[in-house]
């Protein structure tokens, strides 16, 4: 374990630094990147990793190398050209053990701007915090790892190890972004995001998958709506259904050990419906849009299974759905659920870090969503975990992350770095 004057060195180098890094954060935050824009944040990623003395290497998506992959999935958009995972390596020939900082730097939707307090790619410093789409989940867990290393280096210090950071894009919808850097060939002997979980230690995480169900009913004029099936009505009626099995799937007796503590940690979430053709005609063609979570362990086959028969036993059962006819497609995530070694080293080490930085013993964590993690952990040898800053409202309106948050987190992984890959002088 480092000594003590090294922990207070890397808390006054990381303060010393934290206001570049807010507007730094502030800087990836006005620039967007939703899902297909991503390249103009990419851009302040690769400048930054070059600032900061990394050899910094860019790709974009092959899909011909990825599709057969494990943890693969279906692309929601059509093309990766163009669109970039970028990676700054810090080479190191100490000893230590490496180390891999992702995140990811594509954001989702913002929803209706005119909700929002300040426009969302309009960052605002506001009591503490910094304000915008992308800011919480995740840039200002990116920041973090860049600050962590740049404290390292204003100390004349650099870790006696490889370091591979990475600024992946689709984390939000395919996991592609971090699978492609998996194929390109990036290994170490751990991995850490630092996605937005109120600084504690991540130990199991849902899988997710999305699927769309295409409706058809039958057509009718509104004269005589009984002579038809309303397709978008028998949309809501088959969703009702499938709640019955994320009802299933919540009941105590059927949840992984490490989800006991939650209130309802499988959600189903109808996310998109459309359908219709005008006001006066029975739609006869709807699609809806599912997200479903479920436990670690459940394989992809088996939850399709479980959500086909359901589908198929509402068609044939239901009064709403008679006549009805349902087919189902499967695209953007079908991701794996995963549980980590609590006693794994990087575990260990992480929350000794983080006790040493807040003097509190770290919290564990299963996230009811997915993150990138499971690469890593499921299909790289590698073990991973997330420990990220404070944040709010993300996925929703008024996206937040605390500043001083962000600046501990940075502490934390300097420290965790410092201990995992040793340090050297520059
Ligand atoms: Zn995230």
């Amino acid at each position: 374990m480092i000594d003590s004057g090294l922990v207070t060195d890397i808390r006054a180098a990381t303060d010393a630094l934290a206001d570049r890094s807010v507007g730094f954060l502030c800087d990836l935050v006005a620039e967007g990147s939703l899902l297909g824009e991503e390249q103009g944040a990419q851009d302040l990623m690769a400048a930054e990793f070059a600032r900061l003395g990394l050899t910094v290497e860019r790709f974009d998506i092959d899909l011909d190398r990825i599709r057969d992959l494990p943890g693969f999935s279906p692309p929601v958009i059509d093309s990766y050209s163009g669109r970039e995972n970028v990676v700054g390596l810090h080479r190191s020939a100490g000893g230590g053990r490496s180390l891999i900082l992702n995140g990811h730097i594509d954001v989702v939707p913002t929803g209706p701007a005119n909700l929002w307090t300040d426009p969302p790619f309009k960052p605002v410093v506001r009591d503490g915090r910094v304000y915008g789409r992308g800011s919480g989940d995740m840039k200002a867990g990116i920041v973090a790892y860049c600050l962590a290393f740049e404290a390292l280096a204003a100390l004349g210090l650099q870790p006696a190890a490889p370091v591979i950071m990475q600024s992946v894009i689709e984390e939000e919808c395919t996991g592609n972004g971090a699978l492609a850097c998996l194929a390109q060939g990036y290994r170490a002997d751990a991995a850490i995001i630092p996605e937005p979980f109120n600084q504690t230690l991540m130990i199991a995480q849902l899988g997710v998958m999305w699927l769309t169900i295409d409706l058809t009913g039958r057509p009718a004029h509104v004269l005589d709506t009984a002579a038809g099936i309303n397709a978008i009505e028998a949309a809501y009626e088959l969703f009702d259904a499938l709640r019955a099995l994320e009802g299933e799937w919540n009941k105590a007796e059927n949840r992984h050990p490490c989800f006991h503590g939650h209130n309802h940690p499988v959600n189903f979430n109808l996310g998109k419906v459309s359908g219709g053709d005008w006001a006066s005609t029975v739609p006869c063609a709807a699609s809806i849009e599912v997200r479903v979570g479920f436990y670690p362990g459940m394989t992809l086959p088996e939850v399709r299974r479980q959500i086909e028969a359901t589908v198929a036993e509402a068609v044939a059962t239901r009064p709403g759905l008679r006549g009805a006819k349902a087919s189902i497609r499967y695209h953007g995530f079908q991701a794996e659920g995963c549980a980590m070694d609590r006693e794994a080293p990087l575990m260990t080490t992480l929350s000794a870090a983080h006790a040493r930085i807040t003097n509190l013993p770290i919290a564990e964590m299963a996230s009811t969503a997915t993150t990138d993690a499971r690469f890593f952990q499921l299909y790289g040898g590698i073990p991973a975990t997330c420990y990220g800053p404070k944040a709010g409202a993300y996925h929703s309106i008024d996206e937040w992350v605390d500043i001083a948050s962000t600046i501990e987190v940075a502490q934390v992984l300097a420290v965790f770095m410092a201990d995992w890959c040793g340090v050297e002088k520059r």
